[in-house]
């Protein structure tokens, strides 16, 4: 994409209602702007990133088994009250009353409606198991939207929900979804550590929070750093095979691990390499049983020919709110430093002399070379206006063409992880990068 022909407006002054860096920064970036307390529209480069996070998120479901769907976002009051929920939720659900006076809602997660789909259709243990997944938007009408689209009223998540004909049979759905998460988080660069979490409002006994380690977390938590060597990605662990799925789970809950509320001092002392910090929780899996397929009426055949109701589970990841921890856990007093999995270009071309013969044909050769995953600064602006953004937007590698280079035929590569810089020919910076 050519900048000056794009929507990415960037900001020199920070933004005052933001308190913490991602926010800045998504601000700052042109990736987002509010429209209401807790509402954002993402710009180009904001939707770009929101794509690539969420196209991992799909691909290591599918890995795992998982089926996507989507769901509406509006739901009928009326299930809600099947479940019990209507009441319980509280005012964090938007209700909304259509011309025909039918009580409506904005869907804050969607285990209801996934157990009034499935009761229509699936008869018998020999459709079991099942997972399916939605990437949709939620609405919470959360008391106090901060941080960004970390905590906002409005945000994108994947939500998938599992069946089973037994308890067996769920808990393999939910080791399956513990390694597919962790491999997910891996490829976005993150170091997400699983911990026993307390069942909220969607109730349940088996419960995991994925936490990410960054300063400004809202929760205090503890953990060995053996979690730091757990490789989900090393080929080991299949999804196909429970012995796998089991060893990589026990491999994932033996270390401790806590969020403040569950610390324990006695137990914490025992570990021998501590680490502790900050967490940003980034996803959130549960096991609930019958909680919705008993009061929803779901039933299927059993082996036996008698009425079972199937065993479910659910597993969430905040879409959104990783775009904020990702930057949370990755960027320096410049910008952001995007991993290359989700960056919204791999590479920006600087053009330091906009109109000079040799400089525009060179980008125009290195741009061409770089394809779609390139943004070229081909704006009419200052050197100096050009490397801020360029280290703001964190794009993974910097190609800058100057008139003392372009006379020799050399772009100048910075890899913004580092700050490494190297002088190269236009054909050893495209292999350089990839
Ligand atoms: P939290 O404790 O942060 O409010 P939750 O327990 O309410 O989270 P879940 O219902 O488990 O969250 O939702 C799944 C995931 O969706 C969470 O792990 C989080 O990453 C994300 N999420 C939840 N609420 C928000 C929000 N208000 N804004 C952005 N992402 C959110
Ligand atoms: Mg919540």
């Amino acid at each position: 994409m050519r900048l000056s022909r794009s929507f990415v407006p960037t900001l020199k002054e920070t933004p005052a209602e933001a308190q913490i860096a991602s926010h800045r920064l998504m601000l700052r970036a042109g990736l987002v702007r509010q429209t209401s307390a807790g509402i954002y529209a993402w710009l180009p480069a904001g939707w770009r990133v929101l794509q690539k996070i969420a196209q991992i998120v799909r691909e290591e479901q599918d890995a795992a088994g998982a089926q996507e769907i989507l769901m509406p976002t509006i739901q009928p009051a009326e299930l809600w009250r099947q479940s019990g929920r209507y009441d319980a939720y509280g005012p964090e659900m938007l209700r909304i009353v259509d011309r025909h006076d039918r009580e409506m809602l904005y869907g804050p997660t969607n285990e209801e409606m996934i157990t009034e789909i499935f009761r229509q259709s699936v008869r018998s243990y020999r459709e079991l198991p099942q997972n399916l997944y939605h990437i949709q938007w939620k609405f919470r009408d959360e008391v106090r939207p901060r941080f960004g689209v970390m905590r906002g009223r409005e945000f994108l998540m994947k939500d998938a929900y599992s069946f089973a004909i037994d308890y067996p049979s769920a808990v393999l759905e939910y080791r399956k979804m513990m390694l597919a998460y962790m491999r997910t988080f891996q490829r976005m660069g993150l170091k997400a550590i699983p911990m026993q979490a307390e069942a909220g409002p969607i109730g349940g006994n088996l419960s995991h929070e994925f936490i990410i380690v960054a300063p400004t977390g809202e929760s205090q938590v503890y953990y060995d750093a053996a979690f730091e060597r757990i490789d989900p990605a090393s080929g080991d662990f299949s999804f196909d095979s429970p012995a796998d799925l089991n060893r990589f789970f026990s491999l994932l809950t033996t270390p401790y691990a806590a969020t403040d509320e569950k610390h324990d001092p006695a137990l914490w002392r025992n570990v021998a390499e501590k680490r502790e910090g900050r967490g940003i929780e980034v996803g959130h899996i549960f096991y609930f049983g019958t909680k919705y397929s008993e009061p929803m009426g779901l039933v299927v055949a059993g082996p036996d020919g008698r009425p079972v109701h199937p065993f479910m589970g659910s597993y969430g990841i905040g879409v959104s709110r990783l775009v904020g921890a990702i930057i949370e856990a990755s960027h320096d007093e410049a910008g952001i430093i995007w991993p290359e999995s989700v960056a919204p270009w791999k590479a920006v071309l600087l053009n330091l002399k906009m109109g000079d013969a040799r400089c525009d044909a060179l980008c125009e050769e290195v741009y061409a070379g770089l394809g779609a995953e390139a943004l070229y600064d081909d704006r009419e602006e200052r050197a100096g206006v050009k490397f801020a953004d360029a280290d703001l937007l964190g794009h993974p590698w910097q190609i800058i063409v100057g008139p003392r280079g372009a006379a020799a035929g050399t772009v100048e590569l910075k890899r913004r992880a580092t700050g490494e810089r190297a002088e190269l020919s236009v054909a050893d910076a495209l292999a350089r990068i990839g």
